[in-house]
């Protein structure tokens, strides 16, 4: 894999796929930026890479898929759109429940200062390092870990984004939340779910739902090797 041989062919594609995101309704300048300066196909399987400036979620092995272009925008904005603790728009700390391949957590690396990042499939976590280390990016910490309970000894977070469906939120992720701070994640069953997004004013929690969604579910139990 060579970043260098990104061409003019992934550019382009990259961009229409920005076209079709604004579309869609996304409006975030930074969000649209990073998207367009993000090359997705290092992310997949040489048999896949030719998809990858298709708005959809693809495999990437284990039972899991990296998700769809749209929804990481969508959830990207929905954390940082006037979040009240932006410093030069960007978040402080941010902790990514389901790492997979890491195509989410590098967009929302170069939009914060610090990202925790925390997934049970071992060989998906290497593959991620592997990718944000590719990018250049030093701003990211992973951990091979159950993510339901959060990752309490980094928090509290000024964003929580979660990419896999538990039935119930979990409330360890609520708790690591700092005042003003943001988690979006998808809840439910693994043929419906809905993507919430909660927002912590001092010890009250509002909820907005922001779409219907299909994610892979929030797995707890053992961790995979
Ligand atoms: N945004 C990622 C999506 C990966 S799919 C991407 O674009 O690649 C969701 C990931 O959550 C899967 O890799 C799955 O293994 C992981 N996951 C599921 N339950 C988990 C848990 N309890 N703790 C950590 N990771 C979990």
């Amino acid at each position: 894999m060579n970043l260098a041989g990104i061409g003019m062919t992934s550019q382009r594609t990259r961009e229409r796929l920005v076209g079709r995101l604004l579309e869609q309704g996304i409006k975030h300048w930074g969000v649209l930026d990073v998207v367009r300066s993000t090359p997705r196909h290092i992310f997949l399987d040489e048999a896949l890479s030719h998809r990858a400036y298709e708005d959809v979620a693809l495999p990437i092995g284990y039972n899991q898929t990296i998700s769809q272009p749209y929804i990481v925008a969508k959830m990207t904005e929905a954390v940082l759109d006037n979040h009240p603790a932006l410093a030069q728009g960007k978040l402080g700390k941010v902790l990514e429940v389901g790492t997979g391949c890491g195509y989410q957590t590098a967009i929302i690396a170069a939009l914060a200062n610090k990202v925790y990042s925390v997934e049970r499939i071992k060989p998906l976590l290497e593959k991620a390092r592997k990718n944000i280390r590719l990018l250049g990016l030093h701003n990211v910490q992973f951990k091979h870990d159950d993510g339901s309970m959060g990752w309490k000894e980094k928090g509290p977070f000024d964003a929580i984004i979660a990419a896999a469906a538990p039935q119930y939120v979990p409330p360890e992720l609520l708790e690591q939340l700092a005042d003003g701070g943001r988690l979006i994640i998808p809840v439910g069953g693994e043929t419906s779910q809905e993507l919430r997004l909660i927002t912590r004013q001092g010890d009250e929690f509002h909820t907005q739902v922001i779409a219907s969604v299909r994610f892979v579910p929030l797995f707890v139990g053992a961790l995979q090797n």
